[in-house]
């Protein structure tokens, strides 16, 4: 099977709004979860302020695992966004990409307001895509229900 990252629609529309809020600045933040299943999104600040790269707050970071600790997650996901380019790797994101586990989550915007994002897998300076799957509120719903049968 094809690798994936899952993720629900109010987790998207989090990470939209982080990165709409940061503009004209990048934003980033983490994903915590289990295998490909996406529970919860950590925003954090660009310490660098920079609309080209971004560097997560150390700070944000800490508090970032340790809550993905205490919760039994794991970091599945790093997410930042590119406002002024496409939801591709940049050279940086592939030479400073250290979680060979972790899916690489970049969003970039089509319009003023629209984004949308893509995933990928940064190892060794191979780029791999991780297919997104975004969950609808009506099937978070339906699996909810088939997951109490
Ligand atoms: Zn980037």
């Amino acid at each position: 099977m094809q690798p994936s990252l899952t993720f629900t629609e109010c987790q998207a529309m989090r990470m939209i709004s982080h990165a709409q809020n940061a503009l004209p600045n990048e934003a980033c933040g983490l994903l915590g979860g289990k295998s490909e299943h996406v529970s919860t999104v950590y925003p954090g600040t660009n310490s660098e302020y920079s609309s080209l790269s971004y560097l997560l707050d150390p700070v944000d970071q800490w508090n970032a695992m340790k809550a993905i600790d205490q919760s039994g997650e794991d970091l599945i996901g790093i997410f930042h966004s590119h406002p002024q380019g496409l939801a591709v790797p940049s050279e940086t994101d592939i030479s400073q990409a250290y979680y060979p586990q972790a899916t690489y989550v970049i969003l970039a915007r089509y319009n003023e307001k629209g984004w949308y994002m893509r995933g990928y897998n940064l190892v060794k300076g191979q780029i791999k895509e991780i297919v997104l799957r975004m969950l609808t509120a009506q099937s978070t719903i339906l699996n909810r229900g088939s997951r109490s049968h």
